[in-house]
C-alpha cells in the first residue's frame, strides 16, 4: 500500500529507514532517498529502471548545507544561487569526497538545488541529510506533476507519496554547469534562458545529446507518451489528410476546427507560457490515457519558456 499524505513526520521516518519517498517540488515530483544510504539510492535506480551511469540531483534546504557537499563554488554559481534559490535551477559543482559515487555516477561533480516547495523544504529541514531525487517516473516516460501520476507509475511499490498538490512550474529544472568557471547550460528548463543570461551574461548552450552525453534529460527520446506523438508547425494541415484517425491535439492558446479531433488540450487560453509549461505534462498524461491513434502537438513560440516546452515536446515525439 502506498501512503499518500502531507505528513512530513511520516516521510522523515521512512527516509530514516533508508526507504524512498516521492516528494513534491515546484518542477515535477521526485523519488527521494538519503544520499548517504546505498540501499535507498539503489532502490531509486531500480524503481525508475534508470541506468546507473545517469547521476541524480541532490536536494538541500539552504546555501549553508551546500558546503557539506561541494568543494568549490565559482562566483557566477554564487550569483545564480542567490538569484534563483529556492527555485528550479540545478547547479553542477565540484563535489566533496564524502558524496557517494552511486549518486554522481562516479563523476567528480554533483548536481544540486534548493527546491521551492514549502512541504519539501520543511522535510529537508527536519532530516539531517540531503535527498537525491530524480523525477518520479520510469526512465524515458512523461514526468509526474501530481500525486496520481506517481501512483499510476509505482502503485504499491512505493511506501509513500508526500502530497504537495500540483507542481507549479511543471517542467524540470534548468541545469547549469561550469567549464573553467564559465557557466554552460546543459538542460533547458523552468527558468527561461533570458532570465539566466540577465545574471550570467551570454552563456554557452550544450543541451544536445552529443554535447551532454551524461544527462538523461538530454537523450533524443525522453519524456515520451506511449501514444504515437508528433510536433508540428501547423496542426490543421497535419491532420487534414488523416481523417481515419482518432486524434488528440495539444495547443498553446486557441482551439482549432477539424472534424477528426477527438479531444483538444489548450495549455493557456490567455497565451501565458508559464501557465502552459505548468500544464504540459498533465495534458500529455491525460491524452496518453485516452487510447488515441495520434497525439499532435503544436510548436510553441521559440522564446522564453516556449524554448523549454519545445525542447520537451521534441524529445517526447522523437522515435528513438
Ligand atoms: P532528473 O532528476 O531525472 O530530471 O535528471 C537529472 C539531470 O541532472 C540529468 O539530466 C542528469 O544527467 C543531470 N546530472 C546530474 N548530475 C550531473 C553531473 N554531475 N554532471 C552532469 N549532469 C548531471
Ligand atoms: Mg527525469
Amino acid at each position: 500500500m502506498t501512503i499518500v499524505s502531507k505528513d512530513i513526520n511520516k516521510a522523515s521516518e521512512i527516509l530514516h529507514d533508508e526507504d524512498v519517498v516521492a516528494i513534491p517540488t515546484e518542477t515535477v515530483y521526485g523519488l527521494a532517498g538519503n544520499i548517504y544510504s546505498e540501499k535507498a539510492i539503489r532502490k531509486i535506480f531500480q524503481l525508475k529502471q534508470r541506468p546507473l551511469f545517469n547521476p541524480l540531483i541532490v536536494h538541500i534546504h539552504s546555501t549553508e548545507q551546500l558546503d557539506e557537499i561541494v568543494s568549490y563554488i565559482p562566483d557566477k554559481a554564487k550569483l545564480l544561487a542567490d538569484t534563483f534559490w529556492p527555485g528550479p535551477l540545478t547547479l553542477i559543482l565540484k563535489k566533496k569526497s564524502n558524496i557517494p559515487d552511486l549518486v554522481t555516477s562516479g563523476k567528480d561533480t554533483v548536481a544540486v538545488r534548493i527546491p521551492r516547495h514549502p512541504l519539501t523544504l520543511s522535510l529537508l529541514e527536519k532530516i539531517d541529510f540531503p535527498l537525491a531525487a530524480p523525477s518520479a517516473n520510469p526512465f524515458g516516460s512523461i514526468s509526474p506533476t501530481n500525486p496520481s501520476h506517481v501512483e499510476n507509475y509505482f502503485r504499491g511499490r512505493l511506501s509513500m507519496i508526500l502530497d504537495g498538490g500540483d507542481c507549479k512550474s511543471g517542467i524540470e529544472s534548468t541545469i547549469i554547469g561550469f567549464e573553467n568557471d564559465k557557466p554552460v547550460l546543459y538542460r533547458l528548463g523552468s527558468i527561461a534562458i533570458e532570465d539566466i543570461t540577465k545574471v550570467t551574461g551570454p552563456i554557452e548552450i550544450k543541451n544536445k545529446k552529443e554535447t551532454a552525453p551524461n544527462a538523461p534529460g538530454m537523450l533524443s527520446r525522453h519524456y515520451a507518451p506511449e501514444t504515437s506523438t508528433f510536433l508540428v508547425d501547423d496542426v490543421e494541415e497535419f491532420i487534414a489528410g488523416r481523417t481515419d484517425k482518432n486524434i488528440g491535439v495539444l495547443l498553446f492558446d486557441k482551439k482549432i476546427n477539424a472534424p477528426n479531433i477527438a479531444v483538444q488540450e489548450i495549455l493557456s487560453k490567455k497565451g501565458d507560457l508559464k501557465e502552459a509549461a505548468s500544464r504540459l505534462y498533465a495534458s500529455l498524461h491525460k491524452l496518453d490515457k485516452l487510447n488515441l491513434d495520434l497525439i499532435v502537438a503544436e510548436r510553441f513560440p521559440d522564446s522564453g519558456l516556449g524554448k523549454s516546452i519545445n525542447d520537451r515536446l521534441e524529445r517526447a515525439t522523437r522515435k528513438n
